[in-house]
């Protein structure tokens, strides 16, 4: 018997992702007085970094000392009053998560059921939207890539559907998992909250999230939206203007953020979303070389964030996971909710390459053998050949 594990554990859940040393280091030095001159410097990076990550120029960024599920309440509060109508799509456990969570504030949640296996469908967001003649609706809310099934949902078609219906009511969408790994765009797919988190495509460890605001929706929220006091924008936006908090903000945490938006820029914020679409084609290839299934069925709407796999049936996907673990050291995210033990997920986001997903992929196929769950042979060796005949970008003409 030995406790000791050596080399380094992999992080293969989709989120917290594994925190690069960069950030480690960052993160790690001295707490100084957020209400001292020194920390107007690192608030105000914090806030303009991510306004680049949003992709905004008039967005409001806010940082909440939070996980995702607070900046999930703060959207809805500061925008939403009680009895008010949402418009919200079933993609899976996250979307069902903020559905409840509407519910529970007393806003009066419409949803669009979805059979988990692809993103939101513009088409029927128009259909409900043309049918509310008298707008009722005040807010459509999107999870753009929904972590629990590996799907993402094409938010400038929501758009356009808002658009093509001359529909007022706000966009909303979750990018808790999607920002910095897939593409999001605030400004140019007019979107009014986005919500994300610090602990997924961000590299950062958990207890950080964000609002980016539209004008329109910090408009709203001046006169309107419910009872509330911790989660104000309008409290957040005052001293955040030149770079200071209306109350302790999480100030190791925004050193590690301003290191995390650096280190993405200097790859380059498209080169980071080519490096996750190739991984998730590669993680794809091998699943189905395995003769299993990919539970996302939308071509097109497959996550480069993480990939979701049914496991056969009367196999246990939680068992498989125990296996994998305990013989490879590798943690591999569980089925959520109505997919729990049915389906195992691969986390292929954040600070992680080449060698990390074939590393990860062989810990996989060795451990399908291991738990005796029927597959075939070379899903790894798939992964490489679709690795070797996408060369990234950069490294093309070497
Ligand atoms: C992780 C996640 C959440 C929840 O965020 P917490 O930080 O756990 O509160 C919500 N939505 C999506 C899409 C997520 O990936």
């Amino acid at each position: 018997m030995t406790s000791r594990k050596a080399g380094r554990h992999f992080l293969q859940i989709p989120g917290p992702s594994a925190v690069p040393d960069r950030i480690l280091r960052a993160i790690s030095a001295q707490t100084i007085d957020h209400r001292g001159p020194d920390f107007a410097a690192v608030g105000k990076a914090a806030l303009e970094g991510m306004k680049t990550i949003f992709k905004t120029d008039a967005g409001h960024v806010i940082i909440f000392p939070a996980s995702g599920t607070g900046a999930w309440e703060a959207a809805l509060i500061n925008t939403l009053s009680e009895g008010d109508r949402v418009l919200m799509y079933e993609t899976g456990h996250f979307s069902m998560l903020w559905m409840k969570m509407a519910k529970r504030l007393g806003l009066a949640p419409e949803f669009i059921e979805g059979d988990w296996r692809g993103g939101a469908d513009p088409d029927a967001i128009a259909e409900r939207l043309r049918a509310d003649k008298g707008h009722e609706i005040k807010a459509v809310c999107v999870v753009h890539n929904e972590t629990s099934t590996g799907s993402v949902s094409p938010i400038a078609e929501v758009r356009a559907a808002m658009d093509a219906v001359g529909h007022p009511a706000l966009l909303m969408v979750d990018s808790i998992s999607g920002l910095a790994s897939v593409d999001f765009r605030f400004d140019e797919w007019g979107v009014d909250v986005c919500v994300s988190g610090s602990q997924k495509g961000l590299m950062l460890p958990p207890g950080i999230s964000f609002n980016c605001v539209s004008d329109k929706a910090m408009e709203i929220s001046r006169g309107g939206g419910m009872r509330r006091s911790y989660w104000d924008w309008q409290d957040m936006t005052g001293p955040n203007e030149t770079g200071y908090f209306p109350y302790t903000p999480a100030t190791n945490m925004l050193y590690g953020l301003n290191e995390a938006v650096a280190m993405l820029h200097e790859e380059g914020l498209e080169n980071v979303f080519a490096r996750h679409a190739r991984h998730g084609a590669a993680t794809r290839a091998a699943v189905r070389a395995w003769g299993l299934e990919v539970l996302c069925r939308q071509q097109g709407q497959e996550s480069g964030v993480l990939t979701a796999v049914l496991m056969p049936e009367g196999h246990s996907a939680d068992a498989f996971r125990a296996t994998v673990l305990a013989h490879f050291d590798i943690s591999l995210g569980n089925g959520l909710s109505k997919v729990a033990d049915r389906v195992f997920r691969i986390g292929h986001l954040g600070d992680f390459n080449d060698a990390m997903l074939i590393g990860t992929l062989s810990g996989i196929e060795m451990g399908l053998s291991k738990a005796g769950i029927p597959h075939s042979t070379g899903g790894t060796a798939a992964a490489m050949k679709v690795l070797e005949e996408n060369v990234p970008q950069h490294l093309a003409a070497e």
